[in-house]
C-alpha cells in the first residue's frame, strides 16, 4: 500500500486558501479534503457534510468529550475541528488528505503526524487582506475585525511551516502549492 501524504494549508481567513485548495482538488482529484466541522452558522451555498458538519456548541462539546476530533480550536467565538474517524480511514487506505485549517489546528495536525506537510499561505500585504475579508461581503464589521486581528498573529507564525507562498497572483500560487505538493 503507497503512504498517503498529510498537507496541512494554513494562512489567515481572507487570504485565499479555500479558493486554493478548490482549485488545487479540481486538478488533482485523488487528493482528499478532510471536511470539518464547526458550530458557525452556514453561509448562503454552504451545505451540511459538504463545506462543513454544522453541529450546535452542545454536539461539538459532546465530540470534545469522547475525543472525536484529531484537532479542534475556537476561532472568533466559534468552535472548528477535523473529526478524526474519516481521516484515519483515509489514512489506512493510503490516501493523501488536505487540511484547510487555522493555525491552532495546523500545529496540532503537525505535532500529532510529524511527516505532514505544512503550507503557509499569506497576502501580498495586510491592507490587501482587509481589502479581501471586508469584498467578500461574508461577515460582519466585527467579525472582519476579529478575524484580522487573530491575522496579525497568525502572520507571525508564517515561518513555522514548510513553504510560505503568497497568494498575490492566483495562478503562480496555485502553481507554487502544487509545486511544493507534487515535487
Ligand atoms: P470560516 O469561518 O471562514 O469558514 O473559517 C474560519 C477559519 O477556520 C479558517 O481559517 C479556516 O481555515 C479554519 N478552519 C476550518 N476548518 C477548521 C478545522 O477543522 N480546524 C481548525 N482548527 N480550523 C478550521
Amino acid at each position: 500500500m503507497t503512504q498517503g501524504k498529510l498537507i496541512v494549508i494554513t494562512g489567515p481567513s481572507g487570504v485565499g486558501k479555500g479558493t486554493l485548495v478548490k482549485e488545487l482538488l479540481n486538478l488533482h482529484p485523488e487528493l482528499n479534503l478532510s471536511v470539518s466541522a464547526t458550530t458557525r452558522s452556514p453561509r448562503p451555498g454552504e451545505v451540511h457534510g459538504v463545506h462543513y458538519y454544522f453541529l450546535s456548541p452542545a454536539e461539538f462539546e459532546t465530540m470534545i468529550a469522547s475525543n472525536s476530533f484529531l484537532e479542534w480550536a475556537q476561532y472568533t467565538g466559534n468552535y472548528y475541528g477535523t473529526p478524526r474517524a474519516q481521516v484515519e480511514t483515509q489514512l489506512q487506505e493510503g490516501q493523501s488528505i488536505i487540511f484547510e485549517i487555522e493555525l491552532l489546528g495546523a500545529r496540532q495536525v503537525k505535532s500529532n503526524f510529524p511527516d505532514t506537510l505544512g503550507i503557509f499561505i499569506l497576502p501580498p500585504t495586510f491592507a490587501e487582506l482587509e481589502r479581501r475579508l471586508q469584498g467578500r461581503g461574508n461577515d460582519s464589521p466585527t467579525a472582519i475585525q476579529q478575524r484580522l486581528e487573530r491575522a496579525q498573529q497568525e502572520l507571525q507564525a508564517a515561518d513555522e511551516f514548510d513553504y510560505q507562498i503568497v497568494n498575490d497572483d492566483f495562478k503562480q500560487a496555485l502553481k507554487l502549492l502544487e509545486k511544493a505538493i507534487f515535487s
